[in-house]
C-alpha cells in the first residue's frame, strides 16, 4: 500500500545534526605513499630531519671566498669552486677563490664578497668594499638542524611541505587514507546529461555535481548510476555501494512523497540517526550508519543536495582523512541590501562576500529557490540567516560560511544584480 504521511522523524537543529554525523565518523587508517602523490593529503607521522640543511657551509651569492681580516687588499685568485664540487683548495693569506652560489665554502675563508663589489684583472681580485666576517655565508644547519621536527601529524601537505619532505630525504610519507564515496541518484524522471528530454523528464544533475563535490573534498568518488524509484532496485544498489565504498550518498527520495523510498531502506539496512534537519535548503537530509559505513540521504533538489553536502558530508569526509580543521571559516559580514529570511527555519543563503571600504559586505545571489542551481554559481559564501518574519535591513551583520576567495568590490560588481 502506498500512502503519504507526515515525517515521523524529529526535526534536529543544524549544529546537532553535524555533531551526530561527526560522532559516527571514523578517522580512517593510514598508508604510505610517494611524495609525488601526496599533495592535499594529511600527514600521519612526525617528520624529523636526519640531516642539516644546508648540509655544509656554503654561500648565498656568486662572488669570491676571502679572509675578511685582509680588508680591501688585492688578492690572487687561486681557482673556482661551483655548486656540486667538494674537497677543493683552501683560501690562504693573500688569496681568494671564485665561488658560485651553493658551492661549498673553501677551508680558510670566513666571508664571501659579491661579484658586484669586485673586479678581477689578470688574476688579481680588487674589492670596492671589505665585507665583515661571515658575510654571505649560509651556515651548515642554518635552515634545518639535524634532529629537528619539521612537520607534525595533521599537517596538510602542499607544495612547501612536499618540498621539505624531499629536502630531508623522505621520498615516501605516511598519510591518512582517502575515503571512497559512492554516489547514486534516484528518480523515474531522470535521464543522462546527453539524452534528449521526453515529457516529464529532467536531466540528472545531482550525480555529476556530487561526484565533483566528493573529489573537491579530497575523497575518491565512484558513480553507482541512476536508479529508478523502485525499493528493491534502490536497496540493491545501496548494498553494492556499501560493499565498494566507505560512504554512500543518495540523492532524492528522502521527502514524504509516495516514491520517497530511501528512508525505509536505510532503516532496514542500518540505523537512521536523523531524518529531518531544521535547515533550508535541505530539510529532509537523512543520515544513517550501516556497520562502520556512513550513508547520507541527500535531498533531490539540486541546491539542497549540494548545500547539504557542504554542511553535513564535507566535514565528515575531512575527518576521515585526518584533517584537524573540518569546517570552513565563518566570518561576520554586513548585508549590502535587504534580505528576506525563511519564516520557520535557519537558511543558508548562497551569497557573494566582498571587501569594500574596510568592510566585508555580502549579497545573496538572486532567487534562493532550492531548484535554482544558478544561485550557487559564483557564490563564495553561505549566509546563515536566522528564521524570522521581518526583512533584515541592509547593514545587518550575519555570519558567512566562506566557500571561496573573498572578492574585491570591483570583481563583485560585475556579478551584481544577477
Ligand atoms: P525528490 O526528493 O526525489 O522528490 O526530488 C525533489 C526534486 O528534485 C524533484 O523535482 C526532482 O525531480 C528533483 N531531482 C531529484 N533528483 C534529481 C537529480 N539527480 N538531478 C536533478 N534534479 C533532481
Ligand atoms: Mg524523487
Amino acid at each position: 500500500m502506498v500512502r503519504m504521511q507526515a515525517s515521523p522523524y524529529p526535526m534536529v537543529a543544524i549544529e546537532e545534526a553535524i555533531a551526530i554525523v561527526l560522532a559516527h565518523t571514523p578517522v580512517l587508517e593510514t598508508e604510505e605513499i610517494p611524495i609525488g602523490d601526496a599533495d592535499g593529503r594529511v600527514l600521519a607521522e612526525r617528520i624529523i630531519s636526519a640531516d642539516d640543511m644546508p648540509p655544509f657551509d656554503t654561500t648565498s651569492v656568486d662572488g669570491y671566498a676571502i679572509i675578511s681580516g685582509e680588508g680591501t687588499a688585492p688578492r690572487r685568485v687561486l681557482s673556482e669552486v661551483t655548486a656540486g664540487q667538494a674537497g677543493g683548495q683552501a683560501v690562504t693569506p693573500g688569496t681568494a677563490i671564485r665561488i658560485m652560489t651553493g658551492a661549498p665554502l673553501p677551508p680558510g675563508a670566513d666571508a664571501v664578497v659579491m661579484v658586484e663589489q669586485t673586479s678581477e684583472v689578470d688574476g688579481i681580485l680588487h674589492l670596492t668594499e671589505a665585507p665583515p666576517a661571515g658575510a654571505n655565508i649560509y651556515r651548515r644547519g642554518q635552515d634545518i638542524a639535524r634532529g629537528q621536527e619539521i612537520l607534525g601529524p595533521g599537517t596538510v601537505l602542499g607544495a612547501a611541505e612536499i618540498g621539505l619532505l624531499a629536502t630531508v630525504g623522505r621520498a615516501r610519507v605516511r598519510v591518512y587514507r582517502r575515503p571512497v564515496v559512492a554516489v547514486l541518484s534516484t528518480g523515474d524522471e531522470l535521464v543522462e546529461a546527453d539524452e534528449p528530454l521526453r515529457p516529464g523528464q529532467i536531466r540528472d544533475s545531482n550525480r555529476p555535481a556530487l561526484l565533483a563535490s566528493v573529489r573537491e573534498a579530497g575523497a575518491i568518488p565512484i558513480s553507482l548510476g541512476r536508479v529508478r524509484d523502485d525499493a528493491a532496485e534502490q536497496e540493491a544498489v545501496i548494498r553494492q555501494g556499501l560493499q565498494r565504498a566507505d560512504v554512500v550518498l543518495t540523492s532524492g527520495g528522502v521527502s514524504v512523497g509516495s516514491r520517497d523510498l530511501i528512508k525505509p531502506i536505510l532503516a532496514r539496512l542500518g540505523t537512521i540517526h536523523f531524518g529531518r534537519v531544521a535547515f533550508k535548503p535541505g530539510k529532509p537530509t537523512t543520515f544513517a550508519t550501516v556497520g562502520d559505513k556512513l550513508v547520507f540521504g541527500l535531498p533531490g533538489f539540486p541546491v539542497s543536495s549540494l548545500v547539504s553536502f557542504e554542511v553535513f558530508v564535507r566535514p565528515a569526509l575531512r575527518k576521515m582523512q585526518g584533517y584537524t580543521t573540518l569546517h570552513r571559516p565563518v566570518l561576520p559580514v554586513r548585508l549590502d541590501r535587504p534580505v528576506v529570511p525563511s519564516v520557520d527555519r535557519p537558511e543558508y543563503q548562497r551569497a557573494i562576500v566582498y571587501w569594500s571600504n574596510g568592510h566585508l559586505l555580502a549579497y545573496p545571489t538572486g532567487a534562493q529557490r532550492s531548484s535554482r542551481l544558478l544561485s550557487l554559481v559564483g557564490a563564495n559564501a553561505l549566509l546563515r540567516i536566522p528564521p524570522g518574519t521581518m526583512e533584515l535591513p541592509a547593514g545587518t551583520v550575519v555570519e558567512a560560511v566562506l566557500l571561496g576567495d573573498i572578492r574585491t568590490a570591483a570583481a563583485a560588481d560585475r556579478t551584481a544584480g544577477q
